[in-house]
């Protein structure tokens, strides 16, 4: 997410051998409609994002399991034979 960049003026010292870029900037971009919308963050802010996707890729994780999880089921009903009750549960 961080990244330098070069702003292209002639003559500064991003343009130099060896280039010294400016920043880091933190930028956060996402797609939406198709377009990609990105925001500039200063440090502060970037760091809360970068709890936020972190936590958004645990849930993505989660999901991603959840759904072996129901195919792998699925595949056990089917074979078994299209069973109309749910699977028994130890009652006694
Ligand atoms: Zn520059």
């Amino acid at each position: 997410m961080s990244r330098y960049t070069s702003c292209g003026k002639p003559g500064c010292r991003c343009q130099a051998d060896p280039p010294q870029r400016h920043g880091p900037y933190y930028q956060w971009s996402r797609a939406v409609a198709g377009k990609t919308i990105s925001r500039r963050l200063n440090e502060t802010e970037a760091e809360l994002y970068r709890s936020w996707i972190a936590n958004r890729r645990r849930i993505e994780q989660l999901i991603a399991q959840m759904e072996r999880t129901s195919a792998d089921a699925g595949e056990l009903l089917l074979h078994q034979g299209a069973p109309t009750n749910p699977p028994r549960t130890a009652s006694r």
